[in-house]
């Protein structure tokens, strides 16, 4: 397996997640946690239905950021496992994880074939 290639991918994957994050929010430095951060307006808060779709927006920005953020730490998590022997392969079979699910899911331990095998 070619983890150098692996890991090149992650780390710009890893890159386009974070730019991604920061438009819509900020790390909060006290939870290690992403937040979304409220859409600024210069338009005073007169009317309802408008304030309303913020907090809609905000509502989505906030479940979209949770999404990239899992997705981020399980980018993390196999960058720092990449140069480990294990990485890479199957925890049930011991061979290589097929290429094409190790960029599904970076942080995958088993291969297709033990997908339901190990209860994570
Ligand atoms: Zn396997």
């Amino acid at each position: 397996m070619d983890k150098k290639k692996i890991k090149e991918k992650l780390e710009k994957e890893r890159d386009t997640l974070l730019e991604e994050m920061r438009d819509m929010g900020k790390l909060n430095t006290d939870t290690g946690e992403w937040d979304a951060t409220p859409e600024e307006s210069d338009v005073p808060e007169t009317d309802q239905n408008d304030m309303a779709d913020r907090f809609e927006d905000f509502e989505e920005k906030s479940s979209t950021i949770k999404v990239l953020e899992s997705r981020l730490n399980s980018i993390l998590k196999a960058l720092k496992n990449i140069n480990k022997e294990s990485f890479g392969v199957c925890e049930v079979c011991k061979k290589d994880i097929e290429l094409s699910r190790l960029e599904a899911n970076p942080a995958a331990r088993t291969c297709k074939k033990h997908l339901n095998k190990t209860s994570k």
